[in-house]
């Protein structure tokens, strides 16, 4: 539910609104609108008569709001977020570039993936120390050590980095590293992490959980949201179908879709969206196309000896030739790469 301010009200009006709301119970969010001040109201409101806040002081109108997620839709903010990472901000003009190895293995590969990604023009490098792998045989990450070997390569490239957080007692370790924190397909509905990361105001990427509804991802952002954090960059990376021939099946209309329901910026990954090196490049065509406010890209200096993902991840050099043709097709809908 909305409160929505006549333009004229007073501080002590919409001051008194919050403490009726808190008075009830309700948590009450406080936003600007076109020079109208809105106060969003979430929780329990069984039981609770509101209309009746429609009558108080500077109250324009109360309007109900359309959609189980609140705080994350275009109602409660019509303006597109912008999130700032490390100083690169995504959900403005720039189709931002988020690129790195699926997992952070050795000094030399996260070094050189790194300069890789800052060659070819990329914004942010990405690279996963906890990783959550379908077989507990499989090579899980370096943990900490990955998260050093990802600082130092910021360090020595500016880059701000991206990388995953599994559990919520690791939150606070990952946010001692990171500049964006990842939550992963896996974990989107996984709610004490959301509880977690939303404590932080660090920036999240959240990914959409591979059988996952656009609805429960937005409800997956509200719970980040209600925890305080505004700091959100929702990501599309393909969901499970009946196709085999393609890892995952990368919903293109997803981008589409959130564009219209929410303010909140919107990321691509066209690596795990189709599992293939091959069909990277035009996934993310589409995705540019499509609106995207950016992608996150596999890249390795080697991917025939990558520990995991070598398959979906692109070569330096097809990395370079990728944003050579992403950027006619961002400027071709008003933007730049
Ligand atoms: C990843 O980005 O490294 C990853 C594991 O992706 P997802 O959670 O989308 O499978
Ligand atoms: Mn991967």
């Amino acid at each position: 539910m909305l409160i929505v301010m006549k333009p004229d009200a007073a501080e002590d009006d919409i001051s008194y609104v919050v403490r009726r709301a808190a008075s009830l119970g309700l948590t009450p969010h406080v936003s600007a609108q076109n020079g109208s001040v809105l106060v969003g109201l979430t929780g329990d409101k069984r039981g609770l008569a509101l209309d009746s806040m429609a009558g108080l002081r500077g109250v324009a109108r109360v309007q109900p709001t359309d959609h189980p997620f609140r705080l994350a839709s275009k109602e409660f903010r019509r303006e597109a977020t912008i999130v700032s990472v490390g100083g690169v901000s995504i959900g403005s003009t720039q189709v931002v570039i988020c690129a790195g190895p699926c997992s952070l293995e050795t000094r030399g590969q996260v070094q050189q993936s790194a300069r890789a990604v800052k060659a070819a023009g990329g914004s942010l490098l990405r690279g996963g120390a906890f990783k959550p792998r379908s077989s507990p045989y499989a090579f899980q990450g370096l943990a900490e050590g990955g998260l050093q070997l990802l600082a130092d390569a910021r360090q020595a490239t500016g880059l701000p980095v991206v990388t995953e957080v599994l559990a919520p007692d690791q939150v606070p370790l990952v946010a001692r590293y990171a500049d964006m924190l990842q939550v992963g397909a896996r974990n989107m509905q996984n709610y004490p992490l959301l509880h977690a990361v939303g404590e932080t105001r660090m920036p999240v990427l959240l990914k959409r959980g591979m059988s996952s509804t656009i609805e429960e991802l937005l409800l997956a952002a509200e719970y980040i949201l209600s925890h305080g954090n505004p700091n959100i960059v929702l990501c599309e990376r393909g969901i499970r179908t009946f196709e085999t021939y393609t890892r995952n099946t990368l919903d293109i209309n997803a981008v589409a879709s959130l564009k219209e329901l929410t303010h909140l910026p919107v990321f691509v990954d066209p690596s795990h969206g189709t599992g293939k090196a091959s069909l990277v490049a035009a996934a993310s065509r589409a995705a540019v196309a499509a609106g995207a406010d950016g992608l996150i890209i596999e890249v390795h200096p080697e991917p025939e000896h990558a520990w995991s993902d070598g398959f979906q991840s692109l070569t330096p050099a097809e990395l370079t030739a990728l944003l050579t043709q992403l950027a006619p097709i961002a400027q071709a809908i008003g933007r730049s790469l």
